[in-house]
Formats: C-alpha cells, sequence, structure tokens
C-alpha cells in the first residue's frame, strides 16, 4: 500500500506520463438522477491542459465502491481527479475513501473549519456540528480552500501520484479547479506554458463515412494538429486542434491544414466555428439585398423556426401547409382547373409542379426569394417515409429543386428535412448569378 504523502506539490512529478482518471462520486449520478456534467466538464478542462484521460468512472456513495475506484484509477493513471462527496453528512465518504487509499488518518484543519464558519456567518446561516466534519483531511494532504461553499477540496499525494478531491456542486468545481487545481496540475506534470486553439470546419448535406473517405487520411486521433470528427444531426463538424506556445503559433499552423479540408470538401463546408447554417444564409442574402419567404409542409415550420433565430433574419412570410390537399387547395394553377385534382393527388410531383408552386407562392409574397420544402409522409411497418422536395425560387426563376427519399420518425424527418431545405437554399444562393446578367 503506498503511503508516502508529501506536501510540496514539486518535490515530485510522474514525468513523461500525463495519463490521469476523473472519478465522480455520488449514488444520484448512477440512479441517473443528475447528469454527470462534472466529468464533462473536467474532461474537456484536462484535455485543453494536454493531458490524456485514460479513465472515467462514475461511483455511487459506498466507502467500498469509491476505494475501489480510486485504486483502479491510480493503477492506471498518474493523477485522479474526483468531484462530489465532501459534504458535511454520513454519506459523504471521499475524505475517508482517500485516506484509506493513501493508508494515513484524516486530521482536523483549524484554517479549514474558520473557513466553513465564516461561509455560514456570511450566509446567515447556523453551522450544525457535523459540518466539522468538512474540516478533516487525510493527513499531508495539501488543503484546496473553498470561497465560494462549505466543501473544502484537497490534493493528496501518494508516492509518484496524486488524488485531487473537489466538491460536486458544478459551480465550486468551476471556481476550484482553474483557480488552484490546474496550476497545480500543471506544476505536478511540468506542462509547459501552451494553448491550445481550435478551429471547427462544419459541412452539411454529407454523412460522416463520406467525410471519412475524403480527409480520413488526415485523422490522427492524438496528433498535432489533431483532426476529430463530431456528427449530429444533419451536420458534420471537423475539429482542428492544435498547441503551441502562443495563439498566433498556433492558428499558423491550423491554416494550411485548414486549406487541405476546404479543398477536399468544397462547398460541403458551410462555415466554421460559431457560423451556423442560419446565419451563414442570413449573411449570404444580406449581401445580396434579398429577402426571403418560406413554404413547408412536413417539417411544420422547423426551417422557419430555425432562421428566426438569427436576429434580423430577413424572413418575409412563413408558412405550414401540412397535407397534399390542402397544398393542392392552395396552387393557384389547381384552382382555375379542378378536374385535375384526382391526378395531381395520386401522380409523384414533377419539376413543372415544382416550377408551379414556387410561383404561386411567391405571387402571394413580398420576398424576393422563395424557399418551400415539400413532401407528404406516409407510414409504413418500418415508420415515415417521404418523397421530399425543397425548391428555391426567385421571381424570375427557379434557382434550384432537390428531390430526396427520406425515413425514420417524424422528428427525424422534421430536422432533417429543414436542414436539407436550408442547405439546397444556401447552394442556390452561391449559384445565383444576377438576374441582369442571366
Ligand atoms: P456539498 O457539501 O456542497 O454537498 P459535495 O462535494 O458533497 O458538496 P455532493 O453532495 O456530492 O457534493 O453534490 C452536491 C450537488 O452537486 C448534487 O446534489 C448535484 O446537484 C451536484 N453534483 C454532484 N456531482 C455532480 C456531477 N458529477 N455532475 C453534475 N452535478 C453534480
Amino acid at each position: 500500500m503506498p503511503a508516502a504523502v508529501e506536501k510540496d506539490p514539486d518535490a515530485g512529478s510522474s514525468g513523461g506520463l500525463k495519463d490521469c482518471a476523473v472519478v465522480t462520486i455520488g449514488t444520484e449520478l448512477l440512479l441517473g438522477q443528475i447528469v454527470d456534467t462534472n466529468a464533462c466538464y473536467l474532461a474537456e478542462a484536462l484535455s485543453e491542459a494536454g493531458l490524456r484521460i485514460r479513465l472515467r468512472i462514475a461511483v455511487g456513495d459506498e466507502i467500498g465502491d469509491i476505494v475501489d475506484a480510486l485504486r483502479v484509477a491510480l493503477d492506471r493513471c498518474a493523477l485522479v481527479i474526483t468531484t462530489g462527496g465532501l459534504g458535511p453528512t454520513l454519506d459523504d465518504l471521499t475524505r475517508e475513501a482517500v485516506a484509506a487509499v493513501a493508508g494515513v488518518p484524516l486530521e482536523f484543519r483549524e484554517p479549514l473549519m474558520a473557513d466553513i464558519q465564516a461561509i455560514f456567518k456570511r450566509y446567515g446561516y447556523h453551522m450544525a456540528e457535523n459540518n466539522r466534519r468538512q474540516a478533516f483531511v487525510p493527513q499531508g494532504a495539501e488543503a484546496v480552500r473553498n470561497p465560494v461553499g462549505t466543501a473544502p477540496g484537497f490534493i493528496c499525494r501518494i508516492g509518484e501520484k496524486a488524488i485531487a478531491c473537489l466538491p460536486g456542486v458544478p459551480r465550486e468545481l468551476k471556481v476550484l479547479f482553474p483557480r488552484t487545481v490546474l496550476p497545480w496540475i500543471r506544476r505536478f506534470f511540468r506542462l509547459p506554458e501552451q494553448v491550445l486553439c481550435y478551429r471547427t470546419l462544419k459541412t452539411v448535406g454529407i454523412g460522416e463515412s463520406q467525410v471519412d473517405q475524403s480527409i480520413g487520411d488526415l485523422i490522427k486521433p492524438g496528433g498535432d494538429p489533431e483532426i476529430g470528427l463530431l456528427a449530429s444531426e444533419g451536420e458534420i463538424k471537423i475539429r482542428i486542434a492544435v498547441r503551441a506556445g502562443d495563439r498566433e503559433g498556433a492558428l499558423q499552423r491550423i491554416a494550411p491544414v485548414e486549406e487541405e479540408i476546404r479543398a477536399r470538401l468544397g462547398r460541403r463546408i458551410f462555415g466554421s466555428d460559431e457560423e451556423t447554417l442560419e446565419s451563414v444564409i442570413a449573411a449570404l442574402l444580406a449581401s445580396r439585398g434579398l429577402s426571403l419567404s418560406i413554404l413547408e409542409s412536413f417539417t411544420s415550420g422547423t426551417a422557419a423556426c430555425l432562421v428566426s433565430r438569427v436576429d434580423d433574419f430577413p424572413l418575409g412570410e412563413a408558412q405550414v401547409i401540412r397535407s397534399k390537399t390542402s397544398l393542392m387547395a392552395w396552387d393557384q394553377c389547381h384552382e382555375q382547373n379542378p378536374g385535375d385534382d384526382r391526378t395531381s393527388r395520386s401522380r409523384p410531383w414533377e419539376e413543372a409542379d415544382l416550377r408551379r408552386f414556387a410561383a404561386a407562392f411567391l405571387s402571394r409574397s413580398s420576398a424576393d426569394v422563395a424557399l418551400m420544402i415539400l413532401g407528404c409522409p406516409e407510414r409504413d411497418a418500418e415508420g415515415w417515409q417521404v418523397d421530399a422536395h425543397a425548391i428555391v425560387a426567385d421571381r424570375t426563376d427557379l434557382l434550384k429543386a432537390f428531390s430526396w427519399h427520406m425515413g425514420g420518425t417524424c422528428a427525424t424527418l422534421r430536422s432533417r428535412g429543414a436542414v436539407t431545405g436550408l442547405n439546397t437554399l444556401r447552394l442556390a444562393l452561391l449559384e445565383r448569378t444576377d438576374p441582369a446578367a442571366r
């Protein structure tokens, strides 16, 4: 059992080993009553600092389980960070578990007690006797004082390794970790002062496997630059991460990688970093002095909701017509040819129909450009299917029409339909030449 506990954080270092583990403690985590945001926060902050997270464990308020988790984590990693279990009650057992793993008793710290009393006084609460428990730390551990809560943390050196224990309350963790623990970790691992810079390129209208086919040879986990993919509904993010002595140096190293990825994926990349598909479209419309109206059927206004999130989006009308029958009734040309009803409803839409719908919509709208996202989902044994159409037109022409088939839940059809429709609009705007030049 390792027992040596040193106070000087610079007295020992794990050398090149930069592996760490995050152990989050609390039965609520296991029961799914709270989401483990502490683990995500720490994982991100530690990897940004240049450490490798090898293990994440969530464990309940059982002393035996906490001790086991700490031993496994300590066996594999030079540093273990825990959150939770530092409160005053008998099921707050992190202090006891770490002391058991280190093979040392707990010791009372008067300055910590004074901090806790001061916090109670400041908040005007009576301090219960059991809060004294929070002023105990494993013998020899370095205290992490907590100016924003009653649970102090501590860092306990165990031979060449260490366990850092922090409170479970996320707000307190986010104060204590960067202020006290991260600088300690930098010294412990002898990390050089570095900045980590990211550039995120965002694609739409292409699947993860296609992105992988195009740039797979550049993706090297753990590399520097490190390129990774993150897929979310309708959008794939390509993240380029680079470390350097300063931000300028990092950005210089990102530039050629970004250029290479852009050359391979072209217009499939719609934007970068904080840009969204909607904000990019807003900028395209604004730079061309155009306004937009949207007509949707199966997407039920999802595209209109998305663009409305952008302040000052030049949106004229937004209309939802759910069923094909209602659309037919609305279609001016059809109104003039009521005998066409049966044919129109049963046959698939052709380009002539799409042109007619767009012209009809624009004739009732004040906008320069119309986006229509149309389709009538049908249910079969597998779920919902739709033959979908995205149509973009201006007052002189049909600019772009894209038809595709997709299946899934109604929610998936709505969100994918809206994104595909908006992407069709983006491409149409990029390709649109000045009407006078046509
Ligand atoms: P305190 O003395 O303030 O209670 P503590 O270290 O004992 O501090 P816990 O009692 O384990 O912390 O957790 C306090 C609260 O913090 C929980 O009720 C929960 O709301 C939140 N919390 C705990 N752990 C996590 C976690 N891993 N992710 C997100 N929230 C958490």
